[in-house]
């Protein structure tokens, strides 16, 4: 399949009652935005209409009822000229242009740096966002030297495989499933979507009439599904096939990947590199109870949901109140007899009305018809949903407070107590339960449109916080000796996030074992390359996870870019191996950790999946998008020391 154009949106045939009836449902600071492409006329964000930013701002930015109609009519204008060719053709603005138009729309003054960012993003001249132009410069047939081993066909695998087959470099995938999509291939238990918005939870180079803001687990399978045969990945993966061991050869300086079939049968393949591809939340974690095992009724985690049993009219319990169990409770609480919520810790929730609605048919018309309104859309989305709310979950010096980091924080966390209060305040034990005692974005916040907190107000939903002790025959007892009967256990308990690329066995120089290596404290430059394992390439690697609710698909595409240009930097000096040196490794480190010790995930008082059994933060990227954005753009061959077979 070729590759999608960057600048494609369709043509506008529809006649003005509809164009009309289409901007009704439109972002107005968007729209006013995208109209400069096709106007060249910026007087529009000088005058009084100016949205404001900022985080769980009003709706629309808060432009008045006139203020909307006044931009609708004038972009009704403007979207008839263009239609009938009166000269109107999409233009690609000057720098100061641009900036004029990010700042207006994010209600913010952005840096200079956000601006190569923004037009990489915008594609203002067709170009691929991620595209690594040290790769291209290779002669096509010196690409096709280097293969290269996929672990893993999810959201990452398939990216991955992707951009190595647009170079004409040879892989293959190992995937242990039956069929590609990872995690959304994995994880179908009821009410499972996404909670970042999808027009940034997709790949670059292949937007997607996207049904809903946060669309449903099969929406996103279907997605993955359909990108893997319309690129024709399929006939390079090898379904039902676990990569046991991979072990660095130190003498032909590759390596071998030994892999078992469902059926037994193994079997070594050899290549030049490989990418781990595997996640991060694959491994479900059950907890360590008293007694786990020895429950007489079905029991099954959330990852591993058994669809088989009828949960109408069940007494259920549900062990944990993270981002799966708060999507799955929902669901199940109208039709069971009763559901007990073991809550250790509970989320704190961000309202967002949008959060299950359909896009409506108007904003789909916007999307695909005006020039440029779905860039500027997805940037919007994308500086609301993370980048723009860093500031509010940073510490302030000197700051002391366990509920909070700073002052911003402060304010967020009086914000959304008050959320709650308006949705159960009229339950005081219920409101005690659920308002948090940790900084917001201490654990990963989670979108409600009020399903949650109205789920945990119905009269078959007890939310029990006293710790569980046991787990026997007919249920689950607590510590105050109470015993809860059930008919069936779920288990909300997440996963065994930190034992990254386990339980494979991945060997390096001279041997050296991984997780031996790690013990306990997984590390890598940038999230990506580890010193002593040459030529590995992680994908969602340490320290590449996100809190505020940015998309994961964004750091695999930096990812891969940045993969792309360390093969190129092999072909390109004609070595074999490339491998991270330990100074450069251990200096970015130590900016990350002081980085997360920085931000509300960082807070001593938080248990998370974030820390490791030390309390150091693993998972997460402390800084900005566009900061890992800018540092993985291409590969300093400084960094790495260079190795010859022997
Ligand atoms: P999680 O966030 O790790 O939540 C696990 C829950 O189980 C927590 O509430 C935890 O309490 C509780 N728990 C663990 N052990 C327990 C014990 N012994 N007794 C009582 N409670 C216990 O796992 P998750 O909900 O599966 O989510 C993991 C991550 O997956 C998310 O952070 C997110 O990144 C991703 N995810 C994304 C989506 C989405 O995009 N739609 C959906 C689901 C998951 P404590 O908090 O006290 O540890």
């Amino acid at each position: 399949m070729a590759k999608q154009a960057f600048d494609h949106w369709q043509p506008i045939t529809e006649d003005d009652a509809t164009i009309a009836a289409a901007l009704e449902d439109a972002d107005i600071p968007t729209l006013m935005v995208a109209l400069v492409h096709l106007t060249g006329d910026l007087s529009g964000l000088r005058g009084d209409i100016r949205p404001v930013g900022g985080f769980m701002a009003a709706p629309q930015g808060g432009l008045t009822a006139a203020q909307q109609a006044g931009v609708k009519a004038q972009a009704l204008e403007v979207l008839k000229a263009y239609r009938d060719g009166k000269g109107l053709l999409p233009k690609v603005p000057d720098e100061a242009a641009i900036r004029q138009m990010m700042n207006f729309l994010v209600g913010a003054d952005l840096p200079g740096e956000y601006i190569p960012f923004l037009a990489s993003e915008l594609s203002l001249h067709g170009e691929d966002p991620f595209g690594q132009p040290a790769i291209d410069a290779i002669p096509r047939e010196q690409r096709a030297t280097l293969k290269t081993i996929i672990i893993g066909s999810g959201m990452s695998g398939i990216l991955a495989a992707i951009r190595l087959q647009e170079a004409g470099m040879p892989y293959t995938i190992i995937e242990k499933n039956a069929d590609v999509g990872g995690t959304w291939l994995q994880n179908t238990y009821p009410g499972c979507r996404v909670d970042s918005p999808n027009h940034t939870y997709s790949y670059s180079f292949a937007p997607k009439d996207w049904p809903q803001h946060f669309s449903p687990q099969q929406v996103l399978l279907n997605y993955f599904d359909q990108i893997a045969t319309d690129y024709k990945i399929r006939e390079h993966i090898l379904f039902n096939t676990e990569v046991v061991s991979a072990e660095y050869q130190d003498a032909s300086a590759n390596w071998q990947v030994h892999v078992q079939k469902t059926d037994g049968t193994q079997d070594t393949l050899t290549a030049n590199a490989v990418i781990t591809a595997v996640g991060q939340l694959n491994r479900p974690r059950y907890p360590e109870i008293n007694g786990i095992g020895s429950f007489d009724g079905p029991a099954f985690h959330s990852a591993v949901w058994e669809h088989d049993h009828d949960l109408q009219g069940k007494r259920i319990a549900v062990i944990g109140t993270g981002a799966s169990a708060f999507q799955f409770i929902p669901k199940i609480a109208p039709d069971a007899a009763d559901v007990v919520v073991f809550q250790r810790t509970p989320p704190w929730v961000v309202p967002r009305a949008d959060y299950h609605a359909d896009i409506p048919e108007g904003k789909h018309w916007l999307l695909n018809k005006v020039p440029y309104y779905a860039k500027w859309f997805r940037f919007l989305s994308f500086w609301q949903s993370s980048e723009g709310l860093l500031g509010s979950v940073k510490k302030d010096a000197g700051w002391q407070s366990d509920l909070s980091v700073g002052q911003a924080n402060d304010d967020l966390r009086v914000m959304l107590t008050e959320y709650i209060r308006s949705m159960v305040g009229d339950d005081p034990d219920l409101f005690e339960k659920t308002v948090p005692k940790y900084p917001p974005a201490g654990k990963r916040m989670l979108i409600d449109n009020g399903t949650w907190l109205t789920t945990l107000k119905r009269s078959n939903v007890h939310v029990v916080t006293d710790p569980i002790v046991e787990i026997n025959p007919t249920g689950i007892k607590t510590a105050s000796g109470v015993q809860y009967d059930v008919d069936v256990i779920i288990y909300g308990t997440g996963f065994y996030a930190n034992r990254f690329l386990a339980p494979m066995q991945i060997k390096g120089k001279g041997g050296l074992d991984l997780q031996r290596h790690w013990q306990g404290d997984p590390r890598a430059y940038l999230g990506i390359t580890i010193p002593q394992f040459p030529n590995l390439f992680c994908m969602y690697g340490p320290n590449t996870n996100i809190v505020v609710n940015g998309s994961i698909v964004f750091f695999s595409e930096c990812e891969m870019r940045y993969i792309l240009g360390c093969l190129a930097l092999l072909l390109k000096t004609g070595h074999q191996a490339l491998d991270c040196k330990q100074a450069v490794h251990d200096a970015f480190n130590k900016t990350i950790d002081a980085g997360n010790e920085e931000m509300a995930w960082g807070a001593p008082n938080v248990r998370s999946w974030y820390k490791n059994e030390q309390g150091r933060v693993t998972q997460n990227w402390p800084f900005t998008l566009r900061e890992y954005w800018e540092a993985t753009r291409t590969p300093d061959a400084k960094d790495f020391k260079f190795i010859d077979a022997s």
